[in-house]
């Protein structure tokens, strides 16, 4: 699968309307996709395992998207066939106030994966610059007044870029996938919410207010993942008006990664081969 399509290459700028909402690339139907969905999820299984074994790598996949765009269920689709011992999952919600009276990246260096593992970011950093951007929410961050210019998103973009760098630097793999819905298919997933008494819970009235920023939203996306698509942290735009063609994509993509990373159990030495084997002899020779 041609996953190169979505890939915001790094240095380019692009335009979120250049990227489609609804393609499925060569694939005909929903079935043949769910084939390759778990044909994806099996390998993710062993290749998570190895990562686990090796205890080298993390692996850092960060979602974010307007609202009803397909987050959970993508994250509980894709994920469905790893271990949870090796997996751990952190939605970020507005701050706490304890939050606040820290750096915004304080509860994020808290919520990362530790080597071996997966960590998926349901939201994440992206916030400072996505809708506390759109609100204007700095003017809640107690910052001294004379670090709030109009540079302060630029300097944001740089901090994230250092950090996931950083992250990088220090063999954390970090993945960022924007899911990109259209607001007519918004529109609809959330009328839907509302119909259905088992949806319910998932619509708030808020939803609604947010979507009247759909534009603002849209520009602040497109500035941060132009100033943040790195080859140490790629950002990915994956069409989200078909469930199941994103949650295939975001799989492939997260195969490839790890594949590339070439994981294997780790090799043991001589010594321990033969202290294995007196174990297994101790064992056999056993007398219950
Ligand atoms: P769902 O798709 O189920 O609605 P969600 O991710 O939107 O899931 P909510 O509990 O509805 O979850 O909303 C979390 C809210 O927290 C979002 O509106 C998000 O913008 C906000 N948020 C997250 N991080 C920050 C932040 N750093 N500053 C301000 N608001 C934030
Ligand atoms: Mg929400």
């Amino acid at each position: 699968m041609k996953t190169s399509n979505y890939l915001v290459s790094p240095g380019k700028k692009i335009r979120l309307s250049d990227y489609s909402t609804n393609d499925t690339l060569d694939l005909k139907s929903k079935e043949d996709a769910t084939k390759l969905l778990e044909k994806n999820i099996e390998n993710m299984r062993e290749l998570q395992d190895k990562l686990y074994a090796s205890n080298i790598y993390s692996l850092l996949i960060i979602f974010q998207a307007m609202d009803a765009a397909g987050k959970d269920g993508t994250i509980k689709h894709v994920m469905s066939g790893l271990n949870p011992q090796g997996t751990q999952v952190y939605s970020f919600k507005q701050p706490s106030k304890e939050e606040l009276d820290h750096g915004y990246l304080w509860r994020i260096y808290k919520a990362l994966p530790e080597r071996g593992r997966i960590g998926i970011f349901n939201r994440s950093h992206y916030e400072e610059v996505l809708v506390v951007k759109v609100h204007n929410l700095i003017r809640y961050q107690q910052l001294p007044s004379e670090l709030v210019d109009d540079k302060i998103w630029q300097r944001r973009y740089e901090q994230i870029n250092n950090f996931e760098k950083y992250l990088h630097e220090n063999g954390t793999v970090v993945l960022k996938f924007f899911l990109n819905i259209s607001k007519d298919e918004q529109k609809k997933r959330f009328l839907k919410r509302i119909e259905d008494p088992a949806k319910h819970w998932k619509f708030s009235a808020d939803d609604i207010n947010e979507r009247k920023y759909w534009n603002e939203y849209h520009k602040a996306y497109e500035d941060a993942i132009n100033a943040t698509s790195k080859d140490y942290a790629p950002w990915y735009v994956i069409p989200a008006d078909k469930k199941w063609f994103t949650r295939l994509v975001v799989s492939e993509i997260i195969v490839e990664t790890l594949e590339k990373l070439n994981l294997d159990y780790p090799k043991v030495s001589d010594e321990w081969l033969t202290e294995l084997n007196k174990c297994k002899e101790i064992l056999l020779k056993e007398k219950d």
